[in-house]
């Protein structure tokens, strides 16, 4: 029997829609790239989203077509989202970190029409002027005054393009399996492949994490995303706050700790989200400084493990919870939240670092389960560690204009590439990516628990653990590290640091010292060429 309930498509448009009509004199802050703080508020932002669809009409845009953009965080880049995903067309979200030749291939791959663009990414597009020849045009996202010289062919702009339409506009009805927004992997093997979301998964994702044990977000907060616009959609910020109400801070190209510190004082956020690097920046700051939050209460954490000192450091000197969420492009993206259950209230504050330092408990959509090489499924006990698969209504099912690939399943569970494992009270804890993972001796041992056991010392800025092969083990760990320069921090002491914290064979071989490591696109330490860079290193003494 068929429900009697109204045919409502879950629509990107509702949200902002939805912010318009309630929550209107909520105000979006955000930095500039020309400058300034601009604040306005989400009924300006609304019209300006309509103002803008009736531009993207007036040039021809038609919903199906793709829109790339190459922007920051900010409020222009907010109004591109909602115009192009509310018409029925697709916000393609291109990440500027990404080599050239890369970003070239996704503009051609995804066949994007118009490309929307900040102001800092001209050069790079005049770069790769060659490939654009599909693009008809490039929108700069600034004001006429501040319109750049180049020679990128059809070049408009933004303030110019929105003034010049009525605000006169309906969002449409479509079907909520849409496209909205197609945002590529980083590719760090292989060419970068688009993950597509639609409206509906887009909704959903938005509903699951504002809840109260995932990401707790109320028309009481003030969200600043510092993770990218231009990477998974800002972890889904920009579209659950109009759901909720939450006024947005945006921090445009500035990242640095005294940056964001700043504009979280004068925007008075109250909970932000990036990625552990992005937080090392932001405490050596208030330490340096003697800095104290007066608003902020909560930051989530997620894109590469946090490491249990950084949690302890935000909780013990600056009173903020670090809440450890994991996710993926692949996966909207958050697919877990590390959160306490009730029951383990009275547990000692140690015991419950150990809980946070997990990467969390599903949201409600996603499965999580993990198996062996075989595929046959592993016990939740929190010790056995395999594969980790996930399934949701908002994980990828397949990639875009891509033939299926051994990621997806014939039982419907999408591999994700990380190993971990998932205890009784179903926490998942990443050990490794499945490449990264040290074998030795038929053992896995996680790198990321030795990076995280390295970065605890106080004199450890970064490190990174990889195999080298070894002649009777396989691969033996190497612990690369960059050291406070002041520090003299040598092996031994590093080495000396290890014991206790960790099992007697995973101890690392050795410690190579270097000035800084290598990065992906999305501020995750890139392995691979680390592993270049050592190919021909050899334990001291260990030959063959
Ligand atoms: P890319 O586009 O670089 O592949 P994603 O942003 O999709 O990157 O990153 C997904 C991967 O990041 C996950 O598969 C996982 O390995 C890692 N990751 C994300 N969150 C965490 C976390 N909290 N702890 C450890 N690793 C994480």
């Amino acid at each position: 029997m068929r429900g009697l309930m109204m045919d409502k498509p879950l629509l990107i448009s509702s949200l902002i829609q939805h912010a318009e009509d309630y929550h209107g004199a909520t105000e979006i802050v955000s930095r500039t790239v020309e400058g300034p703080i601009h604040t306005y508020t989400y009924a300006e932002a609304a019209k300006r989203a309509r103002q803008l669809v009736n531009a993207l009409v007036s040039l021809g845009v038609r919903p199906g077509d793709r829109i790339g953009t190459l922007a920051w965080n900010g409020y222009r880049h907010f109004e591109t989202y909602y115009a192009v995903s509310g018409m029925g067309a697709v916000c393609h979200t291109i990440n500027p970190r990404l080599f050239p030749p890369q970003i070239s291939y996704i503009i051609n791959h995804a066949e994007d029409t118009y490309l929307f663009v900040d102001l800092t990414f001209i050069p790079l597009l005049e770069g790769i002027r060659e490939s654009l020849a599909k693009v008809k045009g490039v929108v700069v996202l600034t004001d006429r005054d501040h319109m750049p010289p180049s020679k990128l062919p059809n070049l408009l702009c933004y303030e110019d393009l929105v003034h010049g339409h009525s605000d006169r506009y309906e969002w449409p009805e479509f079907d909520e399996w849409t496209a909205s927004s197609l945002c590529y992997t980083s590719g760090t093997t292989g060419n970068p492949k688009g993950v597509l979301y639609c409206h509906r998964s887009t909704v959903l994702h938005s509903f699951s994490i504002s809840m109260p044990d995932a990401l707790s977000l109320s028309s009481r907060d003030t969200v600043m995303p510092v993770v990218p616009m231009f990477h998974v959609n800002a972890w889904g910020l920009p579209y659950a706050a109009p759901m909720t109400g939450a006024k947005l801070v945006f921090p445009g190209a500035k990242m640095d700790g005294a940056s964001l510190y700043e504009l979280m004082e004068l925007g008075g956020v109250t909970v932000s989200a990036g990625v552990p690097t992005i937080w090392a920046g932001l405490i050596r700051h208030m330490q340096d400084n003697g800095k104290r939050f007066s608003t902020l209460n909560r930051t989530i954490v997620g894109g590469s493990a946090a490491p249990r000192a950084m949690i302890e450091t935000f909780q013990d000197e600056f009173g903020v919870e670090l809440v450890h969420a994991w996710g993926m492009t692949e996966t909207s993206p958050i697919g877990a939240v590390s959160r306490l259950m009730p029951r383990m209230d009275g547990l000692s504050d140690d015991e419950k670092m150990v809980v946070r330092a997990k990467q969390g408990r599903p949201i409600y959509g996603v499965r999580m389960t993990i198996a062996d090489d075989e595929g046959k499924p592993l016990p939740r006990d929190g010790v056995a560690f395999g594969h980790l698969k996930v399934s949701g209504p908002w994980v990828c099912a397949q990639y875009y204009n891509e033939p299926p690939g051994p990621a997806h399943d014939d039982e419907g569970w999408f591999s994700t590439g990380d190993v971990a494992t998932i205890d009784a009270d179903g926490y998942m804890q990443i050990t490794d990516r499945s490449k990264d993972v040290i074998k030795s001796g038929g053992e896995w041992i996680s790198s990321i628990e030795l990076e995280n056991t390295a970065v605890a010392h106080p004199d450890v800025i970064e490190a990174a653990a990889i195999g080298i092969a070894h002649p009777k083990w396989d691969e033996r760990p190497l612990l690369v590290v960059v050291r406070r320069p002041e520090s003299g921090l040598d092996r031994e002491a590093l080495l000396a640091f290890f014991e206790g914290r960790i099992a007697k064979w995973w101890l690392p071989d050795d410690v190579v010292f270097v000035d800084e490591l290598p990065h992906t696109a999305t501020g995750k330490l890139l392995k691979t060429k680390l592993r270049e860079q050592f190919r021909d290193y050899r334990f001291p003494g260990v030959t063959g």
